[in-house]
């Protein structure tokens, strides 16, 4: 915040389709969807159209003990593009609610489904994983700058290795490691299954830990092993979710149904705060019964299920269908990794990292060594401010620099965005 104070503040006042425009009227490519939410461009007219069309009817009307048509047709949409035998949705706000519904679903699941199976009470994920900043998100999370001060309120977990194969925790190299990262995996999950209620993870790239992506084929396998141990596989598609990927959900990409799935960024198309954690009929059981068994799952936020929020959700898939989102999504995917080719050459670039349209750029000091530049030589956001000066707005996770433009930003502007991510790097070989 100190510095933030004797800044040049941007001001966003205005937006239109890939674009932010501030206060002085300066136009920026917006490189990160305004953090991760917005798919189809800002000021799109079917979703704002659906915005006030249901303003037109009600803002708002509870959840709990009522329901509302745009609530009940966006959990009937949502089941349909699921990955199949997701057959029931929990609403609630945001990505960290989202993730906490999961995680207080699956324990409540295993007291009242199988209580023989003895208290699974607890929760494995990977080292590096971001689930959200409320206390369970965090408690399942693995990020240090933002979890380490808050240890002490933290929920004792089980954590592992990540596939962070270009800083590789067993020194292997892949593919001829064969994912040996997963064995120790096993080894847990055969040794605690007991314990573990569920292993929650970010299906196929670790977006906040700096965009770590898995091997294919490995969400395959930790679904087979969450399977045999008994473990239920809680996707937390937050960041994923919505085409990212170059699929609707990147649990697509592998055939994997998770038991619970987390989902909230791109619902409504970067419109509204809006979250559902999507899961099977085998788990909705589980909290069906009379009355005095209080088999329910008491958890409902205020604006659970909003209104406006479901409407525009609706509109954002009715755009991916009218707009044959994914299909259109495919040539500029192959492009953006052609682009990116020559960002390899660069002498501070030590890895490149992209699934669908979520790119990491990780720079290194050494590209040999793969010395990382230290905190205080503030190179991710050295980069970002020169990105800004051309144009482009993205903002870096520490020496990770993302890019995540909306889905429906043209072959030109995408291009430009890497143009600009391209000169902004080069400013770094000045020193
Ligand atoms: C952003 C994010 C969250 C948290 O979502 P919020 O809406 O910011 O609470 C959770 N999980 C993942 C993977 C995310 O990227």
């Amino acid at each position: 915040m100190q510095e933030w104070e004797r800044e040049e503040p941007l001001i966003v006042e205005r937006g239109s389709g890939s674009y932010l425009i501030d206060t002085e009227g300066k136009k920026y490519l917006d490189g990160t969807s305004s953090i991760w939410v917005n798919l189809h461009g800002h000021r799109h007219p079917a979703l704002d159209r659906a915005l006030k069309k249901q303003l037109d009817k009600i803002a708002h009307s509870t959840l709990l003990g009522l329901s509302n048509p745009p609530a009940i047709e966006l959990a009937h949409a949502l089941v349909r593009i699921a990955p199949k035998g997701l057959a029931r949705v929990f609403y609630s706000d945001n990505g960290s609610t989202a993730v906490e519904v999961a995680l207080k679903i699956a324990v409540q699941y295993w007291q009242q489904r199988h209580p023989e199976a003895g208290p699974k009470n607890t929760f494995l994920h990977l080292k590096l994983a971001y689930h959200g900043d409320t206390i369970g998100a965090v408690s399942v999370g693995n990020i240090e700058l933002f979890h380490a001060r808050f240890k002490p309120l933290l929920f004792p977990t089980v954590e592992a290795e990540p596939p962070y194969c270009y800083r590789c925790p067993l020194n292997l190299i892949y593919p001829s490691c064969h994912m040996a990262c997963i064995d120790p995996i096993e080894q847990i999950l055969r040794t605690r299954h007991r314990e573990l209620a569920g292993f929650i993870i970010e299906p196929l790239i670790q977006a906040a830990a700096g965009m770590i992506t898995q091997p294919a084929g490995y969400l395959k396998r930790i679904r087979k092993l969450c399977s045999k141990y008994n473990v239920l596989l809680i996707a937390d598609e937050v960041a994923t979710g919505f085409g990212r990927t170059g699929k609707m959900f990147a649990c697509r990409h592998e055939g994997v149904t998770p038991d619970l799935m987390a989902i909230s960024k791109g619902l409504t198309g970067g419109y509204m705060p809006l979250a559902a954690t999507l899961t099977t009929d085998e788990i909705y059981k589980a909290f069906l019964g009379k009355y005095e068994d209080f088999k329910s799952f008491f958890h409902g936020h205020s604006y659970t299920g909003n209104p406006l929020g479901c409407a525009v959700a609706l509109a954002n898939l009715g755009v991916f269908r009218q707009e044959k989102t994914l299909v259109r999504l495919l040539p500029k995917i192959r492009a953006m990794a052609e682009w990116l080719k020559p960002f390899t050459e660069m002498s501070h670039v030590g890895d490149i990292r992209r699934r669908g349209l979520m790119v990491g750029i990780e720079l290194v000091r050494d590209k040999k060594t793969r010395e990382p530049y230290p905190p205080g030589a503030r190179v991710g956001y050295r980069v970002t401010a020169a990105a800004r000066t051309r144009g482009l707005l993205i903002r870096p996770i520490g020496n990770v620099l993302v890019l995540m433009p909306p889905l429906s930003t043209s072959t030109e502007e995408l291009k430009r965005m890497v143009e600009c991510l391209k000169d902004s790097i080069e400013t770094l070989a000045i020193d």
